[in-house]
């Protein structure tokens, strides 16, 4: 009895193998799994495949073939990532999601989806093309952008700090102050247009504006000269303006912001 037990134990199927769990571990958080519901099936099913370590092109791939791709998480497994502090875990609220996407549904592989750690602007196109802009986290985002002066020393960083202008507290800082001399060379933190090149009403004196596409703005304010017009395309690097202390500023340095859809962010978190 025991030998028979023995054998069955040694050759006996093994136990089916937890590939869902594996997929589940290497899922990361997902915190703007609300706004990708509110998207079509197709960019929910890449993006799905995308966050949940398939590879959106796997996604992609059964999208095209018209299956319907069903992630089954386990409600309860060692390997689950621990769910930050105000995050729910996704097995507990979405069991089973299941998402689909129509056979014929038109697949674009852009030239910007096969690029390479040498080619910034390249890597920046793929990462805004890949979601939303407003949904790309800090961890993705940094480096993206290049420095827009060639040595970056902070002056004063984005967010609330006592206003140099007022004195008063609780100014909320717009962008990040690099320290330059009037006069040093500024330069797209990525290729783009220039969208505005001009004066700034609200402070930022000789503020150029370069549109990065898909919702991705920079800009560069109290320069002292421009070195582009509106319409003017730019690419990284490329001098667009001289440093200066002009609109509201206290001396010479370059106020540096990022937008993304309209709204400041911390620059640093893409630098
Ligand atoms: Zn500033």
């Amino acid at each position: 009895m025991q030998n028979s037990r023995g054998r069955r134990r040694a050759v006996g199927p093994p136990s089916a193998p937890p590939v869902a769990e594996v997929v589940a571990a290497d899922r990361p958080r997902d915190p703007q799994r609300d706004a990708r519901r509110r998207r079509g099936p197709f960019r929910q099913i890449t993006d799905f495949a995308a966050a949940s370590g398939i590879g959106q092109k796997a996604g992609v791939a059964l999208a095209a073939a018209g299956l319907v791709l069903t992630v089954t998480v386990p409600a309860t497994g060692s390997v689950m990532a621990t769910p930050l502090p105000g995050q729910t875990a996704l097995a507990a609220s979405v069991a089973q999601p299941e998402i689909s996407a129509e056979a014929a549904a038109k697949i674009d592989f852009s030239r910007s989806s096969v690029v390479t750690l040498g080619d910034p602007d390249g890597k920046l196109k793929q990462l805004l093309s890949a979601q939303s802009v407003g949904s790309i986290t800090r961890a993705a985002s940094a480096g993206t952008l290049g420095a827009p002066l060639a040595h970056l020393v902070t002056a004063s960083p984005f967010g609330y700090r006592v206003s140099p202008i007022t004195g008063g507290s609780g100014d909320f800082h717009r962008g990040q102050d690099f320290v330059a001399q009037c006069g040093t060379s500024v330069l797209a933190a990525a290729s783009g247009t220039v969208t505005f090149a001009g004066w700034h009403q609200f402070g930022g004196g000789n503020r150029i504006v370069v549109d990065h596409g898909n919702g991705l703005e920079t800009t560069y304010n109290h320069l002292s000269s421009f070195n582009v017009k509106v319409g003017q395309t730019v690419s990284r690097g490329e001098v667009v303006a001289l440093s200066g202390t002009t609109g509201a500023s206290t001396g010479c340095h370059l106020h540096f912001e990022v937008q993304v859809n309209g709204e400041v962010v911390d620059p640093m978190g893409w630098l």
